[in-house]
């Protein structure tokens, strides 16, 4: 089986088309959580994913958005933007946020958005961290994101260790691992382009990609639709 592992779409419409695009066909897709919130589409992203039968997991955003919970953790413009996609989305677009489990499992693999200690919000970014994650979970492999920051860490005797993540290259499932692809909507690694994995469940293989997309297309949607300008910069740079 091919998967598609995406995370932190953050309604970016156009990121989000163009990974599509670069995925081809693929057997399932996995999203690990914050598929709303800074950016301009949350009810397209939402409506393409759900035509591709995506299985989504709660992030911190998804939470806030549809429920309100967690806002007082936000800083200012992350609530306002938060405040303005529970404006926009429908009334069952919120429901579907809130029904999303904040843990699921799929083949080998557990997603969830932070860790599996604190699935909405715990940052995993020392091996410490996905340590614990790998030891709680019940599968061989774990999938999360929150971090913006693609990342891959093997659980080994002595605890976990992590793996620089180049793009384009295979590593290897043999062992207990956690796997975050980045984000798609708003990358934090200083690489503008989306990011995004895809899984190969009988090659046991992870392999993580790149794909430039229209960044001014979505800067141009988040001023047209009166969101905080620092979500439209940001997304230049990759911060
Ligand atoms: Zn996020």
């Amino acid at each position: 089986m091919r998967v598609g592992l995406l995370s932190d779409i953050h309604a970016n419409l156009v990121a989000l088309e163009a990974v599509l695009a670069s995925l081809g066909k693929v057997d399932a897709l996995w999203v690990t959580g914050d598929t709303v919130g800074y950016g301009p589409d949350p009810g397209d992203t939402l409506a393409l994913l759900r035509e591709r039968g995506a299985l989504l997991v709660q992030g911190n955003h998804d939470r806030a958005v549809a429920t309100g919970e967690g806002l007082e953790f936000f800083h200012d413009r992350a609530a306002e933007a938060a405040l303005l996609h529970q404006k926009w989305l429908s009334s069952e677009d919120r429901d579907a946020l809130a029904a999303l489990p904040t843990v699921a499992t799929a083949d080998r693999f557990t997603l969830c958005h932070g860790s599996l200690r604190d699935p909405l919000w715990e940052y995993v970014t020392t091996t410490r961290a996905a340590t614990a994650t790998l030891q709680l979970a019940a599968t061989d492999h774990c999938c999360n994101g929150h971090t913006h920051i693609p990342a891959f860490f093997h659980l080994t005797v002595t605890g976990a260790k992590a793996s620089h993540v180049a793009e384009g290259t295979a590593y290897g499932l043999e062992e207990r691992t956690l796997v975050n692809a980045g984000s798609v909507g708003q990358p934090r690694d200083g690489d503008p382009r989306a990011a995004y994995a895809v899984l190969d469940t009988d090659a046991r293989t992870v392999t993580f990609y790149r794909s430039p997309y229209q960044v001014a297309e979505t800067q141009r949607r988040i001023h047209a639709r009166g969101l905080p300008e620092m979500f439209a910069d940001r997304l230049a740079f990759g911060v």
